[in-house]
């Protein structure tokens, strides 16, 4: 059974998922609605169940032993004319993705959407460039061999389900895996459009399948599916836990990249312009990005003159419609997640925490809200230790490197952490003591993709990236032969 596609503001999308090559509809289906105006339903989508993981990870199983016998250099193609087909779609997915989730269609355009292809072609190149570790030891030649795993289970949440899924997706693919991606149901249309390039690209049926539907029916379906062997995971820590209880029962290996709530470190010997001015970045797609830093930590002797540099930069911000160029807030994902965001700035309120500016939506219907400052109580503050995930900064000062880093330090995240500071040594010295996978100084974002990525604390379990990525979704073997052994 087959759903009519649909037009989604003139691009042609199917509601349905992609499970072994075909489209499959569900008996029910949910809302997909636009964050940019919330009467305008975008689709209504497939609800998996039980039943449509079943068939998805039966694909994935079927279709494993060809895929992975092919090898490293035969699967290359595939994924490289995906990523091609990618890059000919950007503009289509980025005003998809835009009118889903309302982020940035210019940075989507520019940027995220083609992260996509990279993720792809880079992860194409690695595997096939993968030299088998050898050395000598104890009598023996040891070799360390790559072997593909089993059918994965991705899952992702609704900011940038294009690139965050591509991003783990890839090197899945590449390592020889089958994937069942299920994209979160607050926005899950980019990632059928995926499966249209996938089926372009002529990849066997079964090899990279889309469930689409709710976590806890469809996606606990999956994770505990005994037939999966790998679970990759990005959302936040509370269904981290719950998805990492499936893959324990299990034994699947797992991976998790959670939520953060990253420190932005600007010390006195900063430059403040540019550090107020990135600072003020963190406002970009309504805050809705797991790596910013939104604990701003600032040196006492120039508190006063980035606060005023920083609210300059804050009011530049215009919140709109995210189509439009000019527009750089955008509207929160759904009423649920704005009342959540509200919540906190409320109840930081009622705490006795200082609403600097912001602190309220943009209007009684939209889901804008402003951007806001907070200077807290103390460091205990709710807003100070939980991610918000929203346009809500917090603002500290601290006396010397110590009192920085021990802030920098004092939440149970530890995904990301940014620093402001002209010194050589001390970029050094703080970016060794704070507790992140991924420290930016001078600057954010910047992404090599053969670096490792994850989070310490409850921001992460394992890492992708590189190498880290192609042995995660292998199973490791170690070849060790008796030195002396002949040939022939
Ligand atoms: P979420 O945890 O609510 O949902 C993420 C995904 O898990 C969705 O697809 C959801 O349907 C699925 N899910 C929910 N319950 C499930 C269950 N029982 N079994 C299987 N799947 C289930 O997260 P969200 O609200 O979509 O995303 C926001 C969170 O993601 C934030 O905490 C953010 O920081 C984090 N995030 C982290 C990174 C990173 O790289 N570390 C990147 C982006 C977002």
């Amino acid at each position: 059974m087959t759903s009519p596609r649909i037009d989604v503001d003139g691009v042609d999308v199917s509601p349905d998922h992609f499970i072994n090559g075909l489209r499959v509809a569900s008996l029910n289906t949910f809302e997909d609605r636009s964050p940019l105006d919330w009467s305008w339903k975008l689709a209504d989508v497939a609800r998996g169940t039980a039943l449509e993981a079943d068939l998805a990870v039966t694909a994935a199983l079927e279709a494993f032993p060809a895929w992975a016998a092919l090898g490293v250099d035969a699967r290359r193609p595939y994924l490289e004319r995906l990523a091609d087909l990618i890059d000919e779609n950007i503009e289509r997915i980025a005003h998809v993705e835009c009118l889903d989730m309302a982020m940035l269609e210019e940075s989507l355009r520019l940027r995220v959407i083609s992260r996509g292809a990279r993720n792809f072609r880079a992860y194409a190149e690695l595997a096939s460039q993968y030299q088998a570790r050898r050395w000598s030891s104890n009598g023996t030649d040891n070799v360390v061999l790559r072997h593909p795993s089993g059918p994965t289970v991705v899952i992702t949440p609704w900011n940038a389900p294009f690139m965050l899924s591509t991003w783990k997706c890839a090197p899945a693919l590449a390592a020889g895996n089958t994937v069942v991606l299920k994209p979160a149901e607050w926005s899950p249309l980019s990632c059928s459009m995926l499966m249209d390039l996938v089926e372009e690209a002529d990849f066997p049926p079964g090899v990279f399948n889309v469930v689409q539907g709710y976590g806890e029916e469809v996606g606990a379906a999956l994770v505990s599916d005994p037939r999966v062997r790998r679970i990759s995971f990005t959302g936040s820590p509370e269904t981290g836990r719950v998805i990492g209880e499936a893959a324990a029962k299990n034994l699947v290996p797992f991976t998790a990249e959670l939520g953060g709530k990253g420190p932005f470190m600007v010390f006195a010997d900063a430059d403040l312009e540019a550090a107020a001015a990135k600072a003020a970045v963190m406002f970009d797609d309504a805050g809705q990005v797991c790596l910013a830093g939104t604990r701003l930590l600032v040196e006492d002797s120039v508190f006063d003159d980035f606060l005023v540099r920083l609210r300059a930069e804050s009011e530049r911000h215009v919140l709109g419609d995210s189509r439009e160029s000019g527009t750089t807030v955008s509207a929160l994902i759904h009423p649920e997640h704005f009342a959540r965001v509200k919540g906190f700035v409320d109840r930081a309120r009622r705490h006795g925490d200082q609403i600097l500016w912001g602190g309220e939506g943009l209007n009684d219907v939209g889901l804008w809200y402003r951007p806001t400052v907070i200077e807290p109580v103390n460091n205990d503050s709710e807003v100070v230790q939980r991610e918000i995930f929203g346009p809500v900064l917090t603002l500290q000062r601290f006396r010397d490197e110590d009192e920085a880093v021990a802030l920098a330090n004092s939440t149970d995240y530890g995904l990301s952490a940014i620093i402001y500071t002209s010194s050589q040594e001390r970029a050094q010295r703080v970016g060794a003591r704070v507790r992140a996978g991924t420290v930016w100084v001078n600057c954010f974002l910047v992404r090599d993709l053969t670096a490792p990525f994850g989070g310490i604390g409850i921001s992460g379990v394992g890492r992708e990236g590189g190498d880290y990525a192609l042995d995660f979704y292998s199973d490791l073997t170690t070849l060790q032969i008796k030195e002396g052994t002949t040939h022939g």
